[in-house]
Protein backbone atom coordinates (compact mmCIF):
# COMPACT_ATOMS: atom_id res chain seq x y z
CA UNK A 1 0.00 0.00 0.00
CA UNK A 2 2.91 2.32 1.27
CA UNK A 3 6.04 2.22 -0.81
CA UNK A 4 9.11 3.74 -0.20
CA UNK A 5 11.92 3.20 -2.84
CA UNK A 6 15.02 4.49 -2.13
CA UNK A 7 13.81 7.92 -0.72
CA UNK A 8 15.55 11.33 0.19
CA UNK A 9 14.54 14.19 1.05
CA UNK A 10 16.43 17.56 1.29
CA UNK A 11 14.93 20.68 1.69
CA UNK A 12 15.75 24.07 0.00
CA UNK A 13 17.60 24.83 3.38
CA UNK A 14 20.43 21.98 2.58
CA UNK A 15 18.95 19.94 5.42
CA UNK A 16 18.46 15.98 4.60
CA UNK A 17 16.21 15.02 6.32
CA UNK A 18 15.53 11.10 4.76
CA UNK A 19 18.25 9.86 3.42
CA UNK A 20 18.18 6.55 1.02
CA UNK A 21 15.09 5.25 2.69
CA UNK A 22 12.94 2.18 1.73
CA UNK A 23 10.41 0.34 3.22
CA UNK A 24 6.49 -1.02 2.51
CA UNK A 25 3.77 -0.95 4.84
CA UNK A 26 1.09 -3.62 3.81
CA UNK A 27 -2.54 -3.18 4.01
CA UNK A 28 -3.58 -3.77 7.72
CA UNK A 29 -0.66 -2.99 8.88
CA UNK A 30 -0.33 -1.21 12.12
CA UNK A 31 3.70 0.43 12.41
CA UNK A 32 5.27 2.63 14.83
CA UNK A 33 7.72 5.15 13.46
CA UNK A 34 10.19 6.39 16.16
CA UNK A 35 13.64 8.18 16.27
CA UNK A 36 14.88 11.10 18.14
CA UNK A 37 13.48 14.28 17.29
CA UNK A 38 14.83 15.55 14.16
CA UNK A 39 15.43 11.94 12.43
CA UNK A 40 13.03 12.61 9.73
CA UNK A 41 9.48 11.22 11.23
CA UNK A 42 7.08 13.71 10.00
CA UNK A 43 8.83 14.57 7.00
CA UNK A 44 8.27 10.76 6.13
CA UNK A 45 4.60 11.10 6.66
CA UNK A 46 4.53 14.66 4.87
CA UNK A 47 5.92 12.39 1.78
CA UNK A 48 3.25 10.18 2.27
CA UNK A 49 0.22 12.80 1.58
CA UNK A 50 2.17 14.37 -0.64
CA UNK A 51 3.14 17.95 1.44
CA UNK A 52 6.26 17.53 0.48
CA UNK A 53 7.77 15.85 -2.65
CA UNK A 54 10.91 13.18 -2.76
CA UNK A 55 14.20 14.85 -3.81
CA UNK A 56 15.43 11.32 -5.12
CA UNK A 57 13.73 8.10 -5.39
CA UNK A 58 9.78 7.35 -5.18
CA UNK A 59 7.03 7.51 -3.14
CA UNK A 60 3.98 4.83 -4.10
CA UNK A 61 1.09 4.90 -2.60
CA UNK A 62 -1.64 2.70 -3.53
CA UNK A 63 0.95 1.85 -6.28
CA UNK A 64 1.01 4.96 -7.34
CA UNK A 65 3.83 7.24 -7.37
CA UNK A 66 2.75 10.38 -5.63
CA UNK A 67 4.90 12.72 -7.43
CA UNK A 68 3.53 12.00 -10.80
CA UNK A 69 -0.41 12.70 -9.55
CA UNK A 70 -2.71 15.32 -10.40
CA UNK A 71 -3.75 18.50 -8.39
CA UNK A 72 -7.28 16.33 -7.97
CA UNK A 73 -6.31 13.10 -7.38
CA UNK A 74 -3.59 14.87 -4.79
CA UNK A 75 -6.75 16.66 -3.12
CA UNK A 76 -8.33 12.79 -3.62
CA UNK A 77 -5.25 11.16 -1.88
CA UNK A 78 -5.50 13.35 1.14
CA UNK A 79 -9.17 13.28 1.14
CA UNK A 80 -8.33 9.44 2.32
CA UNK A 81 -5.51 9.55 4.21
CA UNK A 82 -6.92 10.53 8.00
CA UNK A 83 -3.72 12.61 9.74
CA UNK A 84 -4.08 13.42 13.62
CA UNK A 85 -1.55 15.67 15.49
CA UNK A 86 -0.27 16.16 18.38
CA UNK A 87 -1.84 19.31 19.06
CA UNK A 88 -5.29 18.35 17.69
CA UNK A 89 -5.71 21.25 15.36
CA UNK A 90 -9.37 21.18 16.44
CA UNK A 91 -11.59 24.41 15.25
CA UNK A 92 -12.24 26.08 18.68
CA UNK A 93 -15.32 27.93 17.55
CA UNK A 94 -17.00 24.64 16.36
CA UNK A 95 -18.68 22.07 18.51
CA UNK A 96 -17.65 18.17 18.32
CA UNK A 97 -20.17 17.60 15.83
CA UNK A 98 -19.07 20.36 13.50
CA UNK A 99 -15.40 19.60 13.65
CA UNK A 100 -16.19 16.18 12.55
CA UNK A 101 -18.94 17.43 9.84
CA UNK A 102 -16.45 19.76 7.96
CA UNK A 103 -14.35 16.94 6.83
CA UNK A 104 -17.03 14.80 5.32
CA UNK A 105 -18.48 18.31 4.20
CA UNK A 106 -15.08 19.08 2.28
CA UNK A 107 -15.59 15.60 1.08
CA UNK A 108 -19.07 16.28 -0.78
CA UNK A 109 -21.14 14.54 1.88
CA UNK A 110 -24.90 15.48 1.96
CA UNK A 111 -26.42 16.07 5.30
CA UNK A 112 -28.53 13.36 5.58
CA UNK A 113 -24.87 10.98 5.09
CA UNK A 114 -23.67 13.34 7.83
CA UNK A 115 -26.28 13.03 9.80
CA UNK A 116 -26.05 9.51 9.79
CA UNK A 117 -22.12 9.41 10.31
CA UNK A 118 -20.89 12.08 12.60
CA UNK A 119 -22.84 9.83 15.23
CA UNK A 120 -21.26 6.67 13.88
CA UNK A 121 -18.09 7.62 14.09
CA UNK A 122 -17.82 9.73 17.51
CA UNK A 123 -19.61 6.57 18.96
CA UNK A 124 -16.41 4.50 17.83
CA UNK A 125 -14.27 6.34 19.58
CA UNK A 126 -16.64 6.82 22.84
CA UNK A 127 -17.90 10.56 22.16
CA UNK A 128 -21.65 10.52 21.60
CA UNK A 129 -22.45 12.36 24.07
CA UNK A 130 -20.16 14.88 23.87
CA UNK A 131 -21.48 16.00 19.90
CA UNK A 132 -23.03 19.51 21.20
CA UNK A 133 -19.22 20.22 23.14
CA UNK A 134 -16.43 22.63 21.91
CA UNK A 135 -13.36 21.66 21.88
CA UNK A 136 -12.25 23.84 24.92
CA UNK A 137 -14.87 21.84 27.05
CA UNK A 138 -12.90 18.22 26.57
CA UNK A 139 -9.76 16.92 28.01
CA UNK A 140 -6.99 16.70 26.08
CA UNK A 141 -7.33 13.04 25.62
CA UNK A 142 -11.41 13.66 24.41
CA UNK A 143 -9.54 16.11 22.02
CA UNK A 144 -7.91 13.86 20.58
CA UNK A 145 -10.63 11.31 19.97
CA UNK A 146 -12.66 14.05 18.61
CA UNK A 147 -9.45 14.36 15.94
CA UNK A 148 -9.09 10.86 15.80
CA UNK A 149 -13.12 11.08 14.88
CA UNK A 150 -12.60 13.65 12.25
CA UNK A 151 -9.51 11.61 10.88
CA UNK A 152 -11.72 8.82 10.05
CA UNK A 153 -15.29 9.79 9.30
CA UNK A 154 -14.22 9.56 5.54
CA UNK A 155 -13.02 5.65 6.10
CA UNK A 156 -9.81 6.47 4.92
CA UNK A 157 -7.25 3.85 3.83
CA UNK A 158 -4.68 4.90 6.25
CA UNK A 159 -4.68 6.58 9.53
CA UNK A 160 -1.72 8.50 10.09
CA UNK A 161 -0.96 10.08 14.14
CA UNK A 162 1.80 12.07 14.23
CA UNK A 163 2.93 11.63 18.05
CA UNK A 164 -0.99 11.94 19.25
CA UNK A 165 0.17 10.93 22.58
CA UNK A 166 2.65 13.78 22.97
CA UNK A 167 0.22 16.35 25.26
CA UNK A 168 -1.27 13.66 27.18
CA UNK A 169 -0.43 12.48 30.24
CA UNK A 170 0.28 8.38 30.97
CA UNK A 171 -2.94 6.70 31.24
CA UNK A 172 -4.59 8.67 28.55
CA UNK A 173 -2.38 7.84 26.10
CA UNK A 174 -2.38 4.00 26.93
CA UNK A 175 -6.36 4.57 26.29
CA UNK A 176 -5.88 6.81 23.34
CA UNK A 177 -3.11 3.79 21.84
CA UNK A 178 -5.72 1.10 22.87
CA UNK A 179 -8.28 3.19 20.35
CA UNK A 180 -6.07 3.24 17.68
CA UNK A 181 -5.02 -0.61 18.08
CA UNK A 182 -8.89 -1.21 18.04
CA UNK A 183 -9.38 0.65 14.97
CA UNK A 184 -6.48 -1.38 12.84
CA UNK A 185 -8.24 -4.68 14.05
CA UNK A 186 -11.08 -3.50 12.15
CA UNK A 187 -9.44 -3.21 9.24
CA UNK A 188 -7.15 0.49 8.63
CA UNK A 189 -4.08 0.91 8.56
CA UNK A 190 -2.12 2.71 11.02
CA UNK A 191 1.25 4.40 11.04
CA UNK A 192 2.19 6.04 14.42
CA UNK A 193 4.70 8.34 15.01
CA UNK A 194 5.81 8.22 18.77
CA UNK A 195 9.01 9.47 21.44
CA UNK A 196 6.86 6.95 23.63
CA UNK A 197 8.95 3.72 23.78
CA UNK A 198 7.03 2.48 26.69
CA UNK A 199 4.12 2.13 24.96
CA UNK A 200 5.78 0.91 21.73
CA UNK A 201 7.36 -2.10 23.79
CA UNK A 202 4.16 -3.15 25.41
CA UNK A 203 2.34 -3.94 22.24
CA UNK A 204 3.85 -6.00 19.79
CA UNK A 205 3.89 -4.27 16.51
CA UNK A 206 6.26 -3.19 13.56
CA UNK A 207 8.55 -0.96 14.82
CA UNK A 208 10.32 1.51 11.84
CA UNK A 209 13.51 3.31 13.45
CA UNK A 210 15.17 6.34 12.05
CA UNK A 211 18.31 8.16 13.26
CA UNK A 212 19.53 11.06 11.23
CA UNK A 213 17.46 10.30 8.36
CA UNK A 214 18.48 6.88 7.75
CA UNK A 215 16.38 4.03 8.22
CA UNK A 216 18.00 1.85 11.55
CA UNK A 217 16.38 -1.00 11.98
CA UNK A 218 13.02 -2.44 11.46
CA UNK A 219 11.45 -4.45 14.13
CA UNK A 220 8.69 -6.96 12.92
CA UNK A 221 6.14 -7.32 15.07
CA UNK A 222 6.65 -10.08 17.66
CA UNK A 223 5.29 -13.64 18.92
CA UNK A 224 1.66 -13.64 18.09
CA UNK A 225 1.13 -11.55 21.06
CA UNK A 226 -2.15 -9.22 20.41
CA UNK A 227 -2.57 -6.51 23.15
CA UNK A 228 -6.06 -6.38 24.86
CA UNK A 229 -7.09 -9.97 23.41
P1 LIG B 1 11.17 14.59 13.27
O1 LIG B 1 9.73 14.54 12.92
O2 LIG B 1 11.80 13.24 13.41
O3 LIG B 1 11.47 15.45 14.45
P2 LIG B 1 11.41 16.18 10.85
O4 LIG B 1 11.00 15.35 9.71
O5 LIG B 1 10.43 17.18 11.38
O6 LIG B 1 11.94 15.25 12.02
O7 LIG B 1 12.72 16.99 10.48
C1 LIG B 1 13.90 16.35 9.94
C2 LIG B 1 14.92 17.42 9.64
O8 LIG B 1 14.45 18.26 8.61
C3 LIG B 1 15.20 18.35 10.82
O9 LIG B 1 16.56 18.71 10.79
C4 LIG B 1 14.33 19.54 10.53
O10 LIG B 1 14.86 20.71 11.10
C5 LIG B 1 14.36 19.59 9.01
N1 LIG B 1 13.14 20.16 8.43
C6 LIG B 1 11.87 19.75 8.63
N2 LIG B 1 10.99 20.47 7.89
C7 LIG B 1 11.74 21.37 7.22
C8 LIG B 1 11.42 22.41 6.28
N3 LIG B 1 10.17 22.64 5.88
N4 LIG B 1 12.44 23.14 5.78
C9 LIG B 1 13.70 22.89 6.17
N5 LIG B 1 14.07 21.94 7.02
C10 LIG B 1 13.10 21.20 7.56
P1 LIG C 1 -31.74 18.73 17.41
O1 LIG C 1 -31.42 17.60 18.31
O2 LIG C 1 -32.05 20.02 18.15
O3 LIG C 1 -32.71 18.42 16.31
P2 LIG C 1 -29.86 18.52 15.29
O4 LIG C 1 -30.31 17.11 15.10
O5 LIG C 1 -30.18 19.54 14.28
O6 LIG C 1 -30.37 19.06 16.69
O7 LIG C 1 -28.29 18.53 15.53
C1 LIG C 1 -27.63 17.46 16.15
C2 LIG C 1 -26.19 17.84 16.19
O8 LIG C 1 -25.84 18.34 14.93
C3 LIG C 1 -25.87 18.93 17.20
O9 LIG C 1 -24.69 18.54 17.91
C4 LIG C 1 -25.60 20.16 16.38
O10 LIG C 1 -24.54 20.92 16.96
C5 LIG C 1 -25.17 19.59 15.06
N1 LIG C 1 -25.55 20.41 13.92
C6 LIG C 1 -26.76 20.88 13.61
N2 LIG C 1 -26.73 21.58 12.48
C7 LIG C 1 -25.48 21.55 12.02
C8 LIG C 1 -24.82 22.09 10.86
N3 LIG C 1 -25.44 22.81 9.93
N4 LIG C 1 -23.50 21.85 10.72
C9 LIG C 1 -22.87 21.12 11.62
N5 LIG C 1 -23.42 20.60 12.72
C10 LIG C 1 -24.72 20.80 12.93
Amino acid sequence: MIRFCNVTKIYPNGVRALIDVSFSIERGEFVFVVGPSGAGKTTLTKLICREELPTRGQVLVNGKNVARLRPNEVANLRQRIGMVFQDFRLLPRKTVFENVALALEIAGASWREIRKRVPEVLAKVGLEDKARCFPHQLSGGEQQRVAIARALVNRPFLLMADEPTGNLDPQTSWDLLQLLLKINEEGTTVLMVTHAWDLVQLVGKRVISLQEGRLTEELPAWGNYRYGT
